[in-house]
């Protein structure tokens, strides 16, 4: 992508609405704009972040068995009054009415919806089991929606539904989402600990909640130290294994790790002091098993071996993508901008050309841009005619990992420099090199 030809807003000032450094950092980089309260849309830059992400959630639902589909965004408030939840859910729903004096809403989940398809086409046990899921937006009119997109109004969820004839088999579904969750995370660059969270009326330990820890989280969170030392699922777990999947959810919920509603002082407090961690969360995932709650009133059931019909088990299962994108910038940046993980960047490479209209650094910046292209890396090139200083300022607050700095000098000698976002090392080799270095393994 030419700088020239894209469209990239920066803004020079800090913007006086952002409260928290990654809202600040992602209105400056150009990534989003507020349309109004809670309400984002999502420029171009930030469009390719919240798509990498998207990307990586998918690759690891679909790993683990989950089957997407696409759910709409408008749906009719008679699912919702025949689970008993239409009146329920109160002020966060967004009521609408069509021109046929229809009540409607803009959804701020799915259950209801999923569980209508499933019912409507699944009627054995045999067909089991089944998770579905979608990314899609969903809207809850938030009575404070702050910090940019990590709390909005209108936001992105992947939310993925799972269906079981019984409780072992959800909680084998379960553990899976569980694997799944770890591995998303850790892809993502981010260490989110799973930490006991609330099951409301339903009960049983079946619910958690995946939190990063940052000074700007909302919430209040307690865990062990020892979060840290649990291995993340490898790329090629077995994902039918039943013990395979319980080890892993057994290392990690061996060790205390609560949110603020599940915490028990008393457990926790009985921790060595070294080994106690009581810090700020954000929350980006949560996974949540609740049996019947849904089919049994909807009617969604299966035939089971013995003849009988049975209402299923059901779990759902939450990411936010676009609270993700400011909980990885609020996790890794530093005084000059944002700093992405490889896996997410908008960019992977900016070809810095540091006297565009000149002859030779135009000849090696289009050379390095078409070798790059071509390598399937995904580069910005800054061909524009701002000065050097306005040019490294922009890779840097966008975050693009790997920086070609092309100049004249340089060039007179057939070098240029490489710059990593992360480290700050500058390496200064021959273009052969360079390209070398980029393209290696490509
Ligand atoms: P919170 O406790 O933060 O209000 P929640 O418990 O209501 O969230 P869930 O219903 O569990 O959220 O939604 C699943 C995921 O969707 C959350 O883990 C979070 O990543 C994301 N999410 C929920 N609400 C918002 C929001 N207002 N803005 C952005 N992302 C959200
Ligand atoms: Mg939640």
């Amino acid at each position: 992508m030419r700088l020239s030809r894209y469209f990239l807003p920066i803004l020079k000032e800090n913007p006086k609405e952002a409260e928290i450094i990654s809202h600040r950092l992602m209105l400056r980089a150009g990534m989003v704009r507020q349309h109004s309260q809670g309400i984002y849309s999502w420029l171009p830059l930030g469009k390719r972040v919240l798509d990498k992400v998207n990307r990586i959630i998918r690759e690891e639902q679909d790993r683990s068995g989950a089957v997407e589909l696409l759910m709409p965004t408008m749906q009719s408030a008679d699912l919702w009054i025949e689970s008993g939840r239409y009146e329920a859910y109160g002020k966060e729903m967004l009521r609408i009415t069509d021109r046929q004096e229809r009540a409607m809403l803009f959804g701020p989940t799915n259950e209801e919806m999923i569980t209508e398809i499933f019912r409507s086409s699944v009627k054995s046990y045999k067909q089991l089991p089944l998770n579905l899921y979608h990314i899609q937006w969903k809207f809850r009119d938030e009575i404070r929606p702050r910090f940019g997109t990590m709390r909005s109004r209108e936001f992105m969820m992947k939310d993925a539904y799972s269906f079981d004839l019984t409780l072992e088999a959800a909680e084998h579904s379960y553990r899976k989402m569980f694997a799944a969750y770890l591995r998303t995370f850790d892809r993502l660059g981010l260490r989110a600990i799973p930490m006991r969270a609330d099951t409301g009326p339903i009960g049983g330990n079946l619910s958690h909640e995946f939190i990063i820890l940052a000074e700007t989280g909302e919430s209040e969170v307690f865990c062990h130290r020892d979060f840290v030392k649990f291995d993340i699922p490898p790329a090629d777990l077995d994902f039918d294994s039943v013990d395979a999947l319980k080890g892993i959810f057994d290392q990690w919920t061996s060790v205390y790790a609560a949110t603020d509603e599940m915490h028990d002082a008393a457990a926790f407090d009985a921790l060595p002091e070294g080994e106690r961690l009581s810090a700020r969360g954000i929350e980006v995932g949560h996974i949540f098993y609740f049996g019947t709650k849904y089919s049994e009133p909807m009617g969604a059931k299966v035939q089971g071996p013995d003849g009988k019909e049975h209402p299923v088990h059901m779990g759902s299962y939450g990411i936010g993508p676009t609270r993700l994108v400011p909980a990885i910038i609020e996790a890794s940046h530093d005084d000059n901008g944002i700093i992405w993980p490889d896996s997410v960047a908008p960019f992977d490479a900016v070809v810095i050309n540091m006297k565009a209209g000149d002859a030779s650094c135009d000849g090696v910046s289009d050379r390095f841009y078409a070798a790059l292209q071509s390598a399937g890396l995904d580069v910005l090139y800054d061909d524009t005619d701002e000065r050097a200083g306005g040019k490294f300022a922009t890779a840097d607050l966008i975050g693009v990992p790997q920086q070609i700095v092309v100049g004249p000098r340089g060039v007179a000698n057939g070098e240029v420099e490489l710059k990593d976002r992360k480290s700050g090392a500058r390496d200064t080799m021959t273009v052969e090199a360079a390209i070398a270095k980029l393209t290696n393994g490509r």
